[in-house]
Parts: structure tokens; C-alpha cells; sequence
């Protein structure tokens, strides 16, 4: 794994797999380092019902099982390690991952996002033990109990919803007296009987650690102060994501979320040869379909700047699919 690879791709998302379609159909023989969570974050959603191609909903670990294998059928090559830092001061760039050192003439950054938290320290001492970020993995375990999501987005309603499957309640607890999430996402949750909301409400302990477990939450009304105890069997968190840029150690421009920044139409960041895509660059998109654009972006300016140093290739392969792609159709 010494060797000299024209193109490192950080991430096994939407947005990783496809730049490792697009980089290995134009035999680059990318190798993708896949992080913690395989398959990203669509492995801990349900039903992907707004993919492209896909007239009824796809499960999201099968969508990402189906990129993996799109990419590896063109010769991608995977490991499963998580990036732990980088050196992007010299070409070829430096990746480690678990104690490994890998190099790259391109980087393509697409670490995506995780999951943020309250930051109540109960909340953290609870996590697995009744605190969850993820109503697909964890839904199960609540079966015929009462939970609070706390978010107002589309993943509080998307979890909230998922949930009532199992749960005999599911009380979602949003900070405003309005749902951030789409219109009909909020229709779904709303019209659920067994969805109940508590506006302008936040979650401010999370109770009882010394018994390992979730028996209740305290809320605070945000326009009263009243604050009331609730008892509950399961908390769970979906607030928003954080962008998994610690790694980088500073070394690519960022905003003051951690968002790294591209210039605006591609996927260039402020070093030539270290490209980035999907919600680790995108704050305000963040959809599968984006990510997937995004991926595919990066492996064609990868395998355009490739091209320009003269690196060999084929860049015709990338170049003629981009070509393709902005080819009107009739
Ligand atoms: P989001 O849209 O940023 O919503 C986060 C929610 O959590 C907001 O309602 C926010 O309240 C609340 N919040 C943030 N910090 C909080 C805190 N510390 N305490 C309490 N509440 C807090 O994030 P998201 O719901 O994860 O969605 C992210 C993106 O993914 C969006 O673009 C969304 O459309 C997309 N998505 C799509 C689908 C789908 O279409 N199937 C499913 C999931 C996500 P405020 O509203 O007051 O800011």
C-alpha cells in the first residue's frame, strides 16, 4: 500500500463511492479508505425515498452496498480505516489511517458528517444506554416505550416517524414553535397519531446514570422557564451533523462550523491536487443526490488536474463521461 496512488479518496459515502466509480472507470485505480462508518451515513437512515432511479424507496444500506460494488466492479480498491491525520504541506500527499501511511498524487476528501449532540454530560454517560443518534439502529430496543426525539429538521421527523413503528409514544421536543423539516415530512410526523410535539422546549438533563438507564428527561420551557421532569424510556438526539474535519488538523481552509471550503462551481479546495465533496464541503444541501454530484465532481477535477501534470491516465474516460453528463438530452 506504499506505492504512489494517482488518487486517495477519504470517505466511503455517497459522495467517496462515486468519486471512486468515476476515478477507477478512468483507471486510475483509486484506493478509498472508508472511515468508521461504512457506507456513511446512509446506512443508519431507513427508507431513501428521493435517490434518483430508484420509483420506489431503497433501503440506505442497501443504496451504499450498491455503490461499493459499482466502484469495486471498476477496480476500486477499499480499506476499512478511519484517516487519523494528514500532510498536506508536500505532493505526494500523506494520509495515516490506523497506523498505515498512504500517498496520493490527488486527495478527495469526503469524510462527511456526524451526527452532533446536546452536550449535556448525561447525555454522553447515557449514549447506548438508552441515548441514541440513531432511531434505524437503536428503534428496535424501544419496543412499546415512550421516547423524545429532540430536533425540529427532517431527521427528527424522519426519526420520529421510524420510531412509532416500535414505540408506543414518541414525544419529539423542538427548541421553536416551527419545524425546520420539509412540508412533507412535517405532514407525515403530524398527522401520526402516535407522534406528540412540545414546542419552544429544550431537553436539559437527561436522567438516571446511576441506574444505567433512561427514566426521564427534564425539559425547560424556553418562553415560560418552567422546567418539568418527564418520564421517559429512550432519548434520541437529531440536532444536526458536525462535518468530520478534526483530522485535517487545520491544514484546509475551513468555516467556523469545521465546513471545508471549495471554491464555488467545483471542488478545488485552496490546495492544488486536494479536492473535497459531499457534507463535509456542504452545509446547506446535504442530500444523497448532492453528495453523489459532488463525488463525481471531485473525481473529474482530480482527473483533470492529473491530466494537466501530465500524470498519465486516462483522462479521456473522465473528461468524456463530464462531457457526457452535460451533453443535453432529448
Ligand atoms: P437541520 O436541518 O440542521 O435541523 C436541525 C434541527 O435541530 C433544527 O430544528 C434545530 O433547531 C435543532 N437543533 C440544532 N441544535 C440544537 C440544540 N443544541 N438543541 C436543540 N435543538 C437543536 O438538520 P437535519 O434535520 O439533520 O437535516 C440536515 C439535512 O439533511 C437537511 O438538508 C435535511 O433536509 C436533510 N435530510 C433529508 C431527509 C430526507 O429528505 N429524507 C432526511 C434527513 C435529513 P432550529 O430549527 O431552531 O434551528
Amino acid at each position: 500500500m506504499s506505492a504512489v496512488r494517482d488518487v486517495l479518496i477519504l470517505g466511503s459515502g455517497a459522495a467517496g463511492y462515486t468519486a471512486a466509480i468515476y476515478a477507477a472507470r478512468a483507471e486510475r485505480k483509486p484506493l478509498l479508505i472508508g472511515g468508521p462508518q461504512p457506507g456513511g451515513q446512509l446506512t443508519i437512515t431507513s427508507d431513501v425515498e428521493n435517490y434518483p432511479g430508484f420509483r420506489e424507496a431503497i433501503l440506505g444500506p442497501e443504496l451504499m452496498e450498491r455503490m461499493r460494488d459499482q466502484a469495486m466492479r471498476f477496480g476500486a480498491e477499499m480499506v476499512w480505516q478511519s484517516a487519523e491525520r494528514v500532510d498536506l504541506s508536500r505532493r505526494p500527499f500523506t494520509v495515516w489511517a490506523d497506523g498505515k501511511e498512504y500517498k496520493g498524487r490527488t486527495l478527495i476528501v469526503a469524510t462527511g458528517a456526524s451526527a452532533k449532540l446536546i452536550g449535556l454530560a448525561n447525555e454522553t454517560k447515557l449514549l447506548g444506554q438508552g441515548v441514541s443518534a440513531c432511531a434505524t439502529c437503536d428503534g428496535f430496543f424501544f419496543r412499546n416505550q415512550k421516547v423524545i426525539v429532540v430536533g425540529g429538521g427532517d431527521t427528527a421527523m424522519e426519526e420520529a416517524t421510524y420510531l412509532t413503528r416500535y414505540c408506543s409514544e414518541v414525544v419529539v421536543v423542538h427548541r421553536r414553535d416551527t419545524l425546520r423539516a420539509s412540508k412533507i415530512m412535517q405532514e407525515r410526523a403530524q398527522a401520526n397519531p402516535k407522534i406528540r410535539f412540545i414546542w419552544d422546549s429544550e431537553v436539559i438533563d437527561i436522567l438516571d446514570v446511576a441506574q444505567s438507564k433512561v427514566t426521564a428527561a427534564r425539559l425547560r420551557n424556553l418562553k415560560t422557564g418552567a422546567e418539568t421532569e418527564m418520564p421517559i424510556d429512550g432519548v434520541f438526539v437529531a440536532i444536526g451533523h458536525q462535518p468530520n474535519t478534526e483530522f485535517l488538523g487545520g491544514q484546509l481552509p475551513m468555516d467556523p462550523r469545521g465546513y471545508l471550503l471549495a471554491t464555488p462551481g467545483s471542488t478545488r479546495t485552496a490546495i492544488p491536487g486536494v479536492f473535497a465533496a459531499g457534507d463535509v464541503v456542504d452545509a446547506v444541501y446535504r442530500q444523497a443526490a448532492t453528495a453523489a454530484g459532488m463525488g463525481c465532481m471531485a473525481a473529474i477535477d482530480a482527473e483533470h488536474f492529473l491530466a494537466a501534470e501530465g500524470a498519465g491516465g486516462h483522462a479521456d474516460a473522465a473528461t468524456a463521461d463530464a462531457a457526457h453528463a452535460a451533453a443535453p438530452r432529448t
